[in-house]
């Protein structure tokens, strides 16, 4: 028999994070390297800016690049011996009102966080195929299902990854390969510097968040590494939002 809670864990499974020099994911790439899975991070800072962290591969990534996508995730399979979980954390921001948005910050966004994410997919759907069961778990948002003011772009680019994760999920299942992913609410990281910093637009969020409190990094990962696991084996297309309950108001 199983040992209890050993479905949670993620022994000798070759995971590939994108956007893990930092923040959440150097934390997801931390939590999952703790609960066995071997893991290389990947990300378009310079080695010096990455934060220590997690053993394993560290790949130079620009999720802009399909050339790049496609070697990165073979050099991730070549580096693990195969491919069994991808995170897309990879993304960036942008706070402006929708009618000073220009086409730049429009692209840019949706090309990081939305064809970044399904670029990389796609790569990665070469190793998880001949290796399920297989999971892919995206980093969305609240903002995938609500709406707030001066973020448009990506706003629209996290509404795309919750829908791109049903329909992979739905296109991949037979190959059982799972897609889902977690939607946090403001996360205190290096992204949410400048909105953490003004009072009056955080005291309208944490208006909005019942449990009265920021989700930690950990938080976050902590849904990841679980929907990466086989503790979650029937679950697939889902968005699980870690929002101390502002989704449900
Ligand atoms: P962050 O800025 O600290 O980390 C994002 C990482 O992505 C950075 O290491 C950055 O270098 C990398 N990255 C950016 N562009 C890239 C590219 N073209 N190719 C490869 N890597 C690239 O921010 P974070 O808060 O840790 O965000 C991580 C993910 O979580 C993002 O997708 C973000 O949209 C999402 N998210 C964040 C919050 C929050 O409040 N912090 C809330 C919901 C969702």
């Amino acid at each position: 028999m199983a040992q209890a809670g050993s479905a949670f864990r993620l022994d000798g499974r070759a995971a590939l994070v994108t956007g893990a020099a930092r923040g959440i994911g150097a934390e997801i790439a931390r939590v999952l390297a703790g609960l066995g899975a071997n893991v290389a991070r990947a990300d378009i800072l310079p080695e010096t800016e990455w934060e220590s962290g997690a053993a394993g591969p560290r790949l130079s990534l620009d999720v802009t690049s399909t050339a790049t996508c496609d070697a990165v995730v073979d050099r991730a399979a070549a580096a693990l011996g195969g491919l069994d979980l991808l995170v897309n954390n990879a993304g960036i921001n942008a706070y402006e009102a929708a009618e000073a948005t220009d086409d730049a910050m429009w692209n840019k966004v949706i090309d990081v966080n939305l064809t970044g994410a399904f670029r990389i997919s796609r790569a990665a759907y070469r190793h998880l195929s001949k290796r399920t069961p297989a999971a892919i778990v995206n980093v969305a948002s609240t903002i995938s299902f609500i709406a707030i003011k001066r973020n448009v772009p990506y706003g629209v680019s996290k509404a795309g990854l919750a829908h791109m994760t049903r329909i992979l999920a739905l296109e991949w299942a037979d190959r059982n390969i799972r897609v889902n992913a977690v939607a946090p609410t403001i996360v205190p990281t290096d992204m949410t510097a400048g909105i953490r910093a003004d009072p009056a637009y955080m005291k309208m969020r944490m208006a909005g968040i019942p449990m009265g409190r920021l989700p930690s990094t950990t938080d976050v990962a902590n849904a990841v590494a679980f929907l990466a696991s086989s503790a979650a084996g029937m679950i697939t297309g889902q968005v699980l939002a870690i929002d101390g309950g502002v989704l449900v108001q």
